[in-house]
C-alpha cells in the first residue's frame, strides 16, 4: 500500500466555511463587497484589540505593497528590511523603484539584528536619505524583537512595517503579532496557520490609515459622480467568497494555535535526546509562537546532513523544505547591500522546516519519528 504523502502545511478547513460561502450565494454578494467581508474584518479587529483596524485583500504581498505607498516610498527611496524571509517581503519595494537595505537576523529569534539595524540605518543617513521604512517579520510564527526594534525606529523616527505573514496568533509580552507596527501584515495564503485560499490584511493603528487603504485598494477612484482619478490605485480588495472562508476558519483559530504549539511539543520530545539537531524554539517567556512551521538545525558530520535528512523524509512521502534562502544570497537581490555578519546563511545551510499542519495525525507522527530514529540512533 503506498502510503499518503505528509505535507508541510495543508489548508485545515473547520467546518463552517461552506455556511458562510452559502450565505454569499443567497445574498448574491458574490464580488468585492458584502457581509463575510465586513465580518471577517470585525472579527480580526476585536481579535487584535484596540487600535487595529483592519482591511481585507487579496493577498499578503498586497497588503505590504499597500503598506509602502502609504508610508509614501516611492523610485529611490531606501527601505531596510529582513534578509531572511520569504521573497513577497521584498519584492513591494521593488514594485515601487526603492532600494531594499538587507539586514542579518539575531540567533534568539531569527529575525531583525537590531545592531545591524542600526548599521544599516546609518549607511542610508550617509548616504543622505533616511530609509523611508523598517520591514520586521516574525519568521516561522516567532515575533521578532520588538522593544528593541521599535526603540530603534522611534529614535530615528522611522516607521515599522511589520510582517507578520505567518505569525497570526503568536504573542509578545502577552501582545499579538500584527499590533506593534505602524503598519502590519497577516496573510492568508494556502499554506498558513488558517487560509481564505489566497488573501491578507493590512492592519493600521489609525482609522484614516484604513480609509486610505480602502481607497487604493480599489482603484483610488475620487469622490465624484463619475470615474475619476488623481493618485494610482490598485485591485486589491480581498472577495467575499474568501472572506467567507476566513470566517469558517476564524471560528477555528484557538484550535488551530493549539495544534501548532503541539505539533512543537511533539518535535520536542523525539529532538531533544538528539545531539546533531537542534530544534528552535521561544527564547524565553516573553515569546509565544503560533509554531507555523517547526524547524531545525543540523550539525553537519559524515554521515549526516539537512540535505541527506530531507532525502530520507522525501523517500519516506514525508514533505520538508529548506529555510527562506535569504534575500541579500538571491540572484534578484544579490546587488543590493547587507548588514550583520551573515548568520541568515549559516541557518539556510544547516537547517530544515518539519511538517507542521494542524490535520497531522498520529499515525504520521509516528511515521516522522521513525524516520528521524532511524537517522539519528
Ligand atoms: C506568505 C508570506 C507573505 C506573502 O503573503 P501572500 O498572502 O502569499 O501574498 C509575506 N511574507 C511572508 C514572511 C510570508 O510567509
Amino acid at each position: 500500500m503506498k502510503e499518503d504523502k505528509i505535507l508541510l502545511s495543508p489548508p485545515h478547513m473547520g467546518g463552517n466555511e461552506l455556511k458562510y460561502i452559502q450565505r454569499a450565494f443567497d445574498s448574491n454578494q458574490i464580488s468585492q463587497y458584502g457581509s463575510n467581508i465586513d465580518e471577517f474584518e470585525n472579527k480580526l479587529e476585536s481579535y487584535l484589540g484596540e487600535n487595529s483596524f483592519v482591511t481585507a485583500v487579496s493577498s499578503g504581498t498586497a497588503a505590504i505593497h499597500l503598506a509602502l505607498r502609504l508610508l509614501n516610498v516611492e523610485q529611490g527611496d531606501f527601505v531596510i528590511c529582513q534578509s531572511f524571509t520569504f521573497v513577497a517581503t521584498a519584492n513591494p519595494i521593488l514594485y515601487l523603484k526603492a532600494i531594499p537595505v538587507f539586514v542579518d537576523s539575531e540567533y534568539t529569534t531569527w529575525n531583525l539584528c537590531p545592531n545591524a539595524v542600526e548599521d544599516a540605518i546609518k549607511y542610508c543617513l550617509k548616504k543622505g536619505k533616511k530609509p523611508k521604512a523598517i520591514i520586521a517579520v516574525s519568521l516561522y510564527g516567532m515575533p521578532f524583537m520588538v522593544d528593541e526594534i521599535m526603540e530603534i525606529s522611534r529614535k530615528y523616527e522611522i516607521p515599522v512595517v511589520e510582517d507578520s505573514a505567518e505569525a497570526l496568533g503568536s504573542k509578545y509580552k502577552n501582545r499579538y503579532c500584527g499590533t506593534f507596527g505602524d503598519l502590519s501584515i497577516i496573510s492568508f495564503n494556502g499554506n498558513k496557520i488558517i487560509t481564505t485560499s489566497g488573501g491578507g490584511i493590512l492592519i493600521s493603528r489609525k482609522a484614516s490609515d484604513k480609509k486610505n487603504t480602502l481607497f487604493l485598494s480599489t482603484q483610488a477612484k475620487d469622490d465624484k459622480d463619475y470615474y475619476s482619478h488623481s493618485e494610482l490605485g490598485y485591485n486589491y480588495r480581498m472577495g467575499n467568497i474568501s472572506a467567507g472562508i476566513g470566517l469558517g476558519q476564524m471560528d477555528v483559530l484557538e484550535k488551530r494555535i493549539e495544534k501548532r504549539r503541539e505539533n512543537h511539543d511533539f518535535y520536542h520530545k523525539i529532538i531533544d535526546r538528539v545531539k546533531s539537531i537542534n530544534l528552535f524554539s521561544e527564547y524565553d517567556e516573553n515569546f509565544y509562537s503560533n509554531y507555523w512551521l517547526n524547524t531545525i538545525l543540523i550539525t553537519e558530520n559524515d554521515r549526516f546532513s539537512a540535505k541527506k535528512l530531507k532525502q530520507k523524509f522525501s523517500e519516506n512521502h514525508i514533505e520538508t523544505r529548506y529555510l527562506w534562502k535569504p534575500m541579500h544570497l538571491q540572484p534578484l537581490y544579490k546587488n543590493y547591500s547587507f548588514f550583520g555578519t551573515g548568520f541568515c546563511g549559516t541557518i539556510f545551510d544547516s537547517g530544515l522546516c518539519l511538517p507542521s499542519g494542524t490535520n497531522l495525525s498520529e499515525d504520521e507522527q509516528w511515521r516522522i519519528t521513525e524516520v528521524l530514529n532511524s537517522e539519528i540512533n
